[in-house]
């Protein structure tokens, strides 16, 4: 694969276009509008400037990564790529619309795959024009560190699609885990039950947010507590996730935290805003319960 393009240039969305370049393919960068795009890039800047600050890069070699980046402010110019990746917002009537429109400069041969954390691939293959060439393409947080990649293929998705992807995949030096399209995957399924009970835990105030997190580390051996995790994943999208599996399975035990809701309503969603159940503003985040 020689040219990919990403929709959408949050944490992830960056993450993935600087995985990609960084492994010699040519990537596109779109996000609502050219600045948006253009700030995504600007944020790979960044992250690649502590890398050389670090030592972990050569300058060249971070000037060339962001030279096979070109941020856009429309899908026109993907009529090339082989790829589109989505990782956008995670609400399924944003990536309907983007799969519609992206879904009309598709080439013959490309595949749509979508970063989504837990809406069912198979419903949203219909989105895009064509299902067999559609499938669930899901990197983990921070996309340039993280060994995993699950590959979900859906209902309608062509053997020769997962294995393209899984190959794909492969050559970014990534580990794949193969899931069948059900509610969160597999990781995910696991994952925001604990951060969700994490947060009931807290709601019913049995312990402090440094004890909760204390807990799991020391006593699972986690490297991060599931409050600090949920943090760093974004409130926002940890609530659309459980809501998923909650309106997925019809399942109480998936029902969200009350104090998930209300932390998402106050647009406290973590890391990206500055605050969450810990406050970034300062050197060390601080508890903010
Ligand atoms: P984010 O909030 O950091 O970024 C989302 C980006 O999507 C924003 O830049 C936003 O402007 C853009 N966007 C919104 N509507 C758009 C549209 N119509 N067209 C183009 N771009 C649009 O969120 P994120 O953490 O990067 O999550 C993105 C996706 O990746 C979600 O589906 C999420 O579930 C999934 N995901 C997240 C994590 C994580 O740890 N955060 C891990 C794996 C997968």
């Amino acid at each position: 694969m020689q040219r990919v393009a990403v929709i959408g240039a949050g944490q992830m969305g960056t993450g993935i276009a600087q995985t990609v370049a960084q492994h010699g393919m040519q990537v596109l960068l779109a996000d609502v509008d050219q600045a948006r795009a253009e700030a995504g890039k600007a944020a790979i800047d960044k992250a690649l400037g502590r890398l050389v600050g670090r030592g972990k890069m050569e300058i060249a070699e971070a000037e060339a990564l962001l030279g096979r980046i070109t941020p856009v402010g429309d899908y026109a110019p993907m009529v090339d790529a082989e790829l589109i990746i989505e990782a956008a917002t995670e609400r399924e009537e944003i990536k309907k619309s983007i799969f519609e429109a992206a879904g009309k400069v598709l080439g013959a041969d490309a595949v749509m795959a979508s970063n989504t954390s837990s809406i069912p691939i198979t419903r949203m293959a219909n989105y895009s024009p064509d299902a067999a060439r559609f499938i669930g393409l899901h990197f983990f947080n921070p996309v340039p560190v993280m060994g995993l990649i699950e590959v979900i293929p859906g209902l309608a998705t062509a053997k020769a699609t997962t294995d393209r992807i899984t190959a794909f995949a492969e050559g970014l030096g990534k580990q794949v885990v193969l899931s069948q399209d059900e509610p969160g995957f597999v990781v995910n399924r696991i994952l925001l039950p604990m951060i969700n009970e994490a947060i009931f835990v807290l709601g019913q105030s049995t312990a402090s947010i440094q004890d909760i997190d204390k807990g799991c580390r020391l006593g699972l051996n986690h490297p991060m507590g599931p409050l600090e995790l949920a943090d760093f994943v974004g409130l926002d999208t940890c609530f659309e996730i459980i809501k998923v599996l909650y309106a997925t399975t019809g399942d109480s035990k998936y029902r969200p935290a009350p104090l998930l809701v209300k932390y998402v309503e106050a647009g406290w969603l973590g890391r990206k805003t500055g605050r969450g159940f810990y406050d970034y503003s300062g050197e060390v985040p601080v508890p903010t319960r």
